[in-house]
């Protein structure tokens, strides 16, 4: 059961981030929406990054049903989503993201720092189709070595890894 919503979790958070979007940038919207239904929005995206990162664990018979035919040639079609997949391996990336995104939070409530925040959900969004192209399509990630595993120092490629 938590498989089969970690499976979907991806395109119902892209709802719930696409609401946000929506509310940050006609706040007359956000004021017809009562709180408790903003916590439930809250609440269910937090669940549903606990079944997403459930779902990775393990193989599931979905994504390997979903897979395309021709999964080489619609991975060539994504090879910017796989770049910045690999962006995030660096951690002085994420801080800055994080530093980001903080920071317009806050600036959320002033009219031009609103846009700022609605882009920035917008790019969560965006990030949310990078992790689910990247972990379908991971066998013909250019960036991933070793048929998969993430690499800790992308920088020098190193001799035959023995881990699986
Ligand atoms: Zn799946
Ligand atoms: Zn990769």
């Amino acid at each position: 059961m938590g498989r089969i919503v970690g499976h979907y979790a991806p395109r119902l958070l892209l709802g719930i981030v696409a609401t946000l979007v929506v509310l940050t940038l006609v706040p007359a919207a956000a004021d017809l929406v009562p709180w408790p239904a903003s916590l439930a929005l809250l609440t269910g995206a937090v669940l549903l990054g606990v079944s997403l990162v459930a779902h990775n664990r393990r193989l599931c018979e979905r994504c390997i049903a979903a897979l395309p035919l021709d999964a080489s040639m619609v991975a060539s079609r994504y090879r910017v989503r796989f770049r910045v997949a690999h962006l995030f391996e660096s951690r002085l990336f994420v801080l800055g993201y994080l530093i980001v995104l903080t920071g317009s939070a806050l600036l959320s409530a002033s009219p031009l720092g609103r846009y700022l925040w609605a882009a920035v959900e917008a790019s969560l969004g965006y990030l949310l189709l990078v992790y689910v192209t990247h972990q379908r399509l991971q066998p013909w990630c250019p960036y991933c070595r070793n048929g998969g595993e993430e690499q800790r120092a992308p920088t020098t490629p190193s001799p035959v890894s023995t881990h699986i």
